[in-house]
């Protein structure tokens, strides 16, 4: 929806930042109902980082009260002329001035609107000091979740637009609420059971040691993919020496969020939630063993509001910079740091440094607040080296936490994915990793495997559900057990009559309107490609020692995609295909 009303609101080949680009708010249709994790909205702009669509959820009480308010979705157009607090109180919008929450993170923003309103239950979304300096990945946050990932802060600092707020004061209807309570009971006491204990003990990051065991775990900038610390910085460690709290998204019967406090040390206080991709990039990615230095670089993203895998894989693309004499130490210097940093793999405390050079755009912060597509071609311009080679990201956008050298399946789904690196949009870690397929090599399944795979996750991402429920509909995570379920659900939601093949084609729409923008805005198979490093720098030790995707493998599964999907040998829409996926606008515009 919110890809919809983006592709709809937007001037074509407008600058990400230039006021043609709108901001959309799409809630979900399980929002505010008793569906557990349906409590989730999309976000969507034209993304800052990739230039194509930046299209991000976030799990929230945002998002109920904009439903309780009578708001399915919202398109915000054009910029302010000074900072200003959207409230959208039921049916009335303010533009209030935000000169008062100027400066302050993004959970003291949501704090001081409702101390200045008068009432707790206003939720909003903010953005920190990253979106106000224009930190190109700067998030927008909502009661500690994050609308991550490709720069929607960036935007919102460029239209001076620092929260948006909701009350709502209505009820929500649904058609058949007996029926639909069943269904949501049933669920919610499933998802509390052995399926998804891993993540309400633990949560995502007890994955790190299993990425470790595959050899996939990025470590030291996506030089190797196993981590010598692993133990150290995992998910178990976290939890017997840093967990205080386990918090929930709203609607969720799960809690997967472990709130970690650093107790000891010079980061002694910091505290946020971690998650898997968040610990990666500013653990064994940097080289850091010591999880302190970790939870400290995710609280400053978290509390400034910036996307904290983007900010740890910059930062270790920094570091191989100073390590490989590409940057200097003097290179760091700020008034805090007049001598500069040494900014080896490891060191945690120049990491922390670095992060709020990023945030405050002090000194190489400027450059490192670009990520690493634009930092790396503006330093190889500037000093005529190769940095590019190690900028591990994929349309601009940095890659997630699974090295995919030796996921080929996966390498695919990054390559072909609309937002870029994302793992959350292809999800074709998970066949490679589960060992449905030779991870290590490539076959003529692996465009079937990779759209499936991609289009399966989109189901879950455009109702919204978190796909953490995907096995408790019937403990299989598949289509056969999860769409007839789910279909039952919106059925007695909305009253319309979906049956499988219903819910199946949701993830191919939406798989499409956001393809359809991307060559709107200029896509062109040259995109599909994927990070140097990973097609020519194999790692030396793990199970996926030797490995690279080779540019022959990558074009031979590129085509296969293509194949799979319908799509031109070039990748392109063809007219016929989106007139019978009832997208007849599109095919005017897009189709060939
Ligand atoms: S399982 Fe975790 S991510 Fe999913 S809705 Fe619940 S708290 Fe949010």
């Amino acid at each position: 929806m919110a890809s919809r009303l983006l592709w709809e609101n937007i001037i074509p080949g407008c600058d990400p930042l230039d006021d043609g680009n709108p901001i959309c708010f799409a809630n979900g249709i399980f929002t505010g109902t008793p569906v557990p994790v349906g409590g989730k909205f999309g976000l969507a702009s034209k993304s800052p980082l990739t230039g194509f669509v930046g299209d991000s959820l976030s799990g929230s009480w945002f998002s109920v009260a904009l439903k309780r308010a009578g708001w399915d979705g919202v398109v915000l157009h054009n910029s302010c002329d000074s900072w200003t607090q959207l409230f959208i109180d039921d049916d009335r919008v303010q533009f209030n001035d935000a000169t008062y929450l100027l400066g302050k993170g993004t959970f003291e923003t949501e704090e001081a609107i409702r101390n200045k309103l008068g009432d707790d239950q206003i939720r909003s979304c903010t953005i920190g000091a990253c979106g106000e300096n224009l930190v190109r990945y700067a998030n927008v946050t909502n009661d500690g979740r994050q609308a991550g990932r490709t720069g929607h802060g960036m935007i919102w600092g460029k239209k001076k637009l620092k929260a948006v707020s909701v009350r709502g004061t209505h009820g929500v209807k649904v058609f058949d609420p007996k029926t639909l309570n069943q269904l949501a009971y049933d669920i919610s006491k499933s998802a509390q059971g052995k399926d998804t204990e891993k993540y309400r003990v633990y949560g995502t990051s007890t994955g790190l040691l299993n990425t470790n065991k595959l050899g996939v775990l990025p470590t030291r900038n996506f030089q190797e993919g196993v981590f010598e610390d692993a133990e150290l910085v995992s998910g178990e460690y976290l939890d017997r020496h840093h967990k205080v709290k386990v918090i929930a998204c709203a609607q969720c019967p799960i809690a997967c969020e472990q709130m970690s406090l650093v107790k000891t040390g010079p980061f002694a206080g910091a505290m946020t939630g971690i998650e898997y991709e968040s610990l990666f990039a500013n653990s064994s990615n940097l080289g850091v063993s010591d999880i302190r230095a970790a939870i400290k670089l995710i609280t400053i993203a978290d509390h400034d509001g910036m996307d904290s895998v983007t900010m740890g894989v910059t930062i270790g693309w920094a570091m191989e910079c100073f390590e490989k004499g590409v940057l200097k130490k003097e290179d760091f210097a700020s008034e805090e740091h007049p001598e500069g940093l040494e900014l080896h793999f490891g060191n945690g405390e120049a990491a922390v440094a670095v992060a709020e050079m990023i945030r405050d755009q002090v000194g190489i912060g400027k450059l490192l607040a670009q990520g690493t597509r634009i930092a790396s071609e503006t330093l190889d311009k500037e000093r005529g080296t190769e940095s590019y080679k190690w900028a591990v990201h994929t349309k601009g956008l940095e890659s997630a936490g699974y090295d995919a050298r030796s996921l080929k399946t996966f390498a695919l789904g990054l390559a072909t994915g609309t937002r870029g690196g994302c793992h959350n949009r292809s999800a074709a870690y998970d066949p490679d990793m589960k060992g449905e397929t030779n991870r290590l090599t490539v076959d003529e399944t692996r465009g079937r495997v990779a759209s499936e795979s991609e289009e399966y996750a989109a189901v879950y991402d455009t109702l919204p559900l978190c796909k953490f429920i995907r096995r408790s509909f019937t403990g299989k995570a598949d289509r056969s057990g999860a769409w007839p379920a789910i279909a039952k659900l919106i059925n007695a939601t909305t009253g319309w009559n979906y049956d499988y093949d219903d819910v199946d084609l949701i993830g191919t729409r939406a798989c499409t309107i956001k393809k359809a923008f991307n060559i709107r805005e200029g896509w062109t198979e040259k995109d599909d490609d994927l990070p140097w490093r990973w097609k020519h720098d194999p790692f030396s030790k793990g199970p996926g020692a030797g490995t690279v995707v080779t540019d022959e493998e990558l074009a031979y599964m590129k085509k296969l995609y293509y194949e799979a999907k319908g799509w031109t040998e070039e990748g392109l829409l063809p007219k016929e295909l989106l007139i019978k996926l009832g997208m007849p606008d599109v095919a005017e515009e897009v189709g060939v």
